[in-house]
């Protein structure tokens, strides 16, 4: 006989209960909520490239409507090794090094449970991307943060040592670094990523790199990927995707670049996590891999475009802010226009103000921080760029 009924939230795994849902995408709710500007979640409001689009549409019409290879087509992933090649300097092949996954989110997750076992440390610099905290506890590891200091978001060295030589004995398993970084626009420089790839070979940590907008960086400069930087070419997993460089977020195609053996163990864990990403938009990457030199350059060229309109808008109303060198988000100090915390600014903005945006504490997990800025994305078009910004005149200016 049955004694008591199963309470709902007692079948929680006790795993998923340490952490909450994205508050980027709850920002982006409650801006459909309140018909607010969305300029929380990164992505853009504009259309993808139409050869994209027509590419897409022409594979779902040639019938590439079944599952793909599970790690890729054959196809997409020798488009994305010729590119790690020219574009990174990452010596890969689409045979041994690509897997092809459901967006960059996916390839982190898949990484993380393919690499790293329970109990293992993970060092996160912190602010953070907030997907890499679930990942790392859905896998088991335990995270340990780093902080990047203001104002210029740097690394300490001496608290990166401390961090790489480990706990009670035990050296740490990862690190995961994001440049561009998003929240806070920094492209780590050659002696930065030096400095961490040298630590990482010294104590045998793995580095798990976030490159998702390595395309977009401004005023000259220059994406490095840890992977070509002293004895890591066989220890990293670079992370990267189609989403950012050519605004289709929706289509899901991302990837990692890793060394045989990783790829085998993330391939393994991809299958039966997703089976494979969306085949004929594996297809329509194709034709993304072999735009021009001439895109990339005008996709920069209007991102800088958007950064400067809106650093110079919010610099106008009071805003601190920290010029972003990469990917398209600035982190805004409001102290000078608003008294409260982050999410009393953020909540009366996207109330109030009709604009949405994320409170930087939820790219902290530290408590305290954060609490005096919120994240604006700007992947938007000029007019609702004006928009925004007019809207936000309104309540702060
Ligand atoms: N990377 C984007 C951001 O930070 C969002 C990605 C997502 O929501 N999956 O806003």
């Amino acid at each position: 006989m049955r004694t008591s009924k199963p309470k709902a939230r007692e079948l929680v795994s006790p795993r998923v209960k340490l952490f909450t849902d994205s508050v980027i995408r709850e920002m982006t709710r409650l801006a459909a909520v309140h018909g607010a500007i969305n300029m929380a979640q990164g992505y853009p409001d504009f259309a993808a490239p139409s050869v994209l689009k027509a590419a897409a549409a022409r594979a779902v019409r040639e019938d590439y409507n079944q599952y793909e290879i599970t790690w890729g087509s054959t196809e997409l992933r020798a488009a994305i090794a010729e590119k790690a090649r020219r574009f990174n300097g990452i010596q890969a092949t689409g045979e041994d090094n690509v897997t092809v996954t459901c967006g960059a989110t996916e390839a982190m997750v898949a990484t993380m449970l393919a690499l790293t076992d329970s109990d293992d440390e993970v060092i996160v610099p912190e602010p953070f991307y907030e997907c890499y905290l679930p990942s790392a506890i859905i896998s088991g590891a335990r995270v340990r943060h780093v902080q990047l200091k203001g104002p210029g978001f740097g690394f300490d060295e001496e608290e990166l040592k401390r961090a790489f030589s480990g706990r009670g004995g035990r050296k740490p398993k990862a690190i995961i670094i994001n440049t561009p970084n998003n929240p806070t626009g920094r492209v780590f420089s050659r002696s930065e990523l030096g400095l961490l790839a040298d630590l990482c070979a010294d104590n045998g940590v793995l580095a798990i790199t976030d490159e998702i907008y390595e395309q977009i960086v401004y005023d000259g400069a220059k994406h490095v990927s840890l992977a070509t930087l002293g004895d890591m070419a066989d220890a990293t997993v670079t992370i990267s995707g189609a989403s950012k460089t050519y605004s289709v977020t929706g289509w899901r195609i991302g990837y990692t670049v890793a060394e045989k053996r990783l790829t085998e163990a993330i391939r393994k864990v991809h299958d039966f996590l997703t089976v494979c990403a969306p085949s004929p938009l594996q297809r329509a990457a194709l034709t993304a891999y072999s735009l021009p030199e001439s895109y990339y350059t005008s996709l920069t060229r209007s991102y800088t475009r958007k950064r400067d309109y809106l650093m110079k808008s919010l610099e106008a109303m009071g805003f601190d802010c920290l010029k972003p060198q990469g990917a398209y988000y600035i982190l805004a100090d409001f102290r000078a226009v608003w008294k409260g915390d982050d999410v009393s600014f953020a909540e009366h903005m996207v109330k109030d103000g009709g604009v949405a945006m994320v409170p930087a504490s939820s790219f902290f997990s530290t408590p305290g921080l954060g609490k005096k800025q919120v994240r604006l994305a700007f992947p938007k078009q000029d007019r609702t760029l004006r928009e925004a910004v007019e809207r936000m005149r309104k309540r702060v200016g």
